[in-house]
């Protein structure tokens, strides 16, 4: 078979197809090509799209620079401690395009997937594909989850999403709302604070967690702790342990928790429940979610400090205590949006993949795509999902684990003959 040879006119043929050229779509090249499987990468965008149009001005990752890494590929500049932003993430993400060689078709959007018999027909606006296989890595965040009471929203008041925030100066001058106190809720809570708005923080489950313990990063922690490696089949709860919040942090040497956040002037109200004309109605279990999360921090502590004994680890600092979330006796249950003169509410209340273009019965009642640790049907598979086979598949260095276990799989079905891949087919609509 040609590397981009035609089946019929308008069609290429090849025997995957990856959707995205993000780092997990670019991890899969990479394999795919050490494996002498011929293959495209379709990317709707650019390389690294999604870090160069859909993040905020001020971003910076969670993820130290000695923990971003690629296969065979990792961060070798003078700051193996910092953060980096959007650009360099860019800039990371494209120079590993380079260094694998990819072959990348970008402003290539996906319009279709279908299976047709033992192939795919992957459809775009430029030109057909027919492959054996399709790797699904479009990303975790192709749509930002707004709940649906934000239709209620008074007109005179602007609504957006995370995705389309960018800066304060964006915005005006009144206050603001934001809903989720997740990483992205809390960073942006800080900054419009201190951008001189008003900015009222409504917060529900919520992880909270100190930038560095004991003088080392909490990602340290993380990854010594084994928690990072986790793996999607040793979990109780799968379904929760994937909508687990992302931790309170922020890319940079300090911590940042809703303690900050009120001594610089936010003000926190619970988890927002209902939206009558001008009235914004929080529920009342604010000091519960917060005594929750400061329960659960003490508990990640003292399990670093088991560990740092066990392993006689050499700390800089002795195990410490942080002062609990400080709210108020009476949290406010409701704000008047127009009294209050709240102009803007950010939803920054998650997101999740966008498969639209997937003509598959694979989802489930919620809408959601059923996997198991990324395979999704026989020759179909995703990559960069939350918790998808690991506690870390979502993060740039989780792609490293997840790419071996999901590309060794994949080279092994297409030298499966017909026959096999089309037994397999018929286990899978069985459901066996
Ligand atoms: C706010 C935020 C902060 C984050 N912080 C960190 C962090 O600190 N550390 C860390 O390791 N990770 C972080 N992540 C997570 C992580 O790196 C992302 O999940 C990552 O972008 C996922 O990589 P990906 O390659 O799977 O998907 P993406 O980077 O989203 O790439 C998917 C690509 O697919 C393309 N695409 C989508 N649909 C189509 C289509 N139909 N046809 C063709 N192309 C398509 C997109 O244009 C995009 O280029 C963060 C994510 C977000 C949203």
């Amino acid at each position: 078979m040609s590397r981009n040879g035609t089946g019929r006119p308008g069609t290429g043929t090849t025997d995957v197809v990856v959707v995205g050229a993000g780092h997990s779509g670019l991890a899969m090249s990479a394999w795919l090509s050490a494996h002498s499987v011929e293959h495209v990468v379709l990317e709707r965008g650019e390389i690294a799209n999604s870090w160069r149009h859909e993040r905020w001005d001020s971003l910076r990752l969670l993820t130290p620079n000695w923990q971003t890494r690629l296969p065979d590929y990792r961060y070798e500049g003078d700051d193996p401690d910092g953060f980096m932003g959007s650009a360099d993430v860019a800039q990371f993400i494209s120079r590993y395009a380079g260094f694998i060689g990819a072959t990348v078709r970008t402003g290539t959007a996906v319009r279709s997937v279908s299976r047709h018999g033992d192939a795919f027909h992957v459809g775009t606006e430029q030109r057909g594909w027919r492959c054996r296989a399709v790797v699904m890595a479009n990303g975790a965040h192709g749509i930002a989850q707004v709940p649906a009471l934000a239709v209620k929203l008074p007109a005179a008041v602007c609504s957006m999403s995370a995705k389309d925030y960018r800066n304060p100066g964006r915005l005006d001058d009144a206050g603001v709302l934001i809903v989720g106190a997740s990483a992205t809720g809390l960073q942006l809570a800080d900054e419009i604070a201190a951008s001189g708005r008003e900015v009222t923080l409504a917060v529900g489950e919520h992880i909270r967690m100190p930038r560095s313990y004991r003088g080392r990063d909490i990602q340290w922690w993380l990854t010594a702790a084994g928690i990072l490696d986790q793996r999607f089949d040793q979990v109780d709860d799968l379904v929760r342990a994937r909508r687990v919040p992302s931790p309170q942090l922020v890319g940079a040497p300090r911590s940042l928790d809703l303690n900050s956040l009120t001594m610089r002037g936010v003000r926190t109200v619970g988890r927002l429940v209902g939206l009558e004309g001008n009235i914004a109605q929080f529920s009342g279990a604010l000091r519960s979610e917060c005594a929750m999360a400061d329960l659960k921090l003490a508990r990640m502590l003292e399990s670093f400090d088991a560990l740092a004994v066990s392993n006689s680890f050499e700390l800089a600092g002795t195990p410490e205590r942080f002062a609990a979330t400080r709210v108020d006796d009476t949290p406010q249950l409701t704000v008047d949006l127009a009294k209050q003169r709240i102009g803007t509410v950010i939803w920054a209340t998650g997101f999740r993949p966008d498969y639209s273009w997937l003509q598959e019965r694979v989802f489930d009642q919620k809408g959601r795509l059923r996997h198991h640790g990324g395979f999704v049907a026989p020759g179909l598979y995703a990559l960069g999902l939350n918790f998808m086979r690991r506690r870390k598949s979502s993060f740039i260095h989780g792609a490293e684990d997840d790419v071996r276990d999901l590309g060794s799989h994949l080279v092994g079905w297409l030298k499966e003959s017909p026959a096999a891949r089309a037994a397999a087919r018929m286990e899978m609509r069985a459901g066996i």
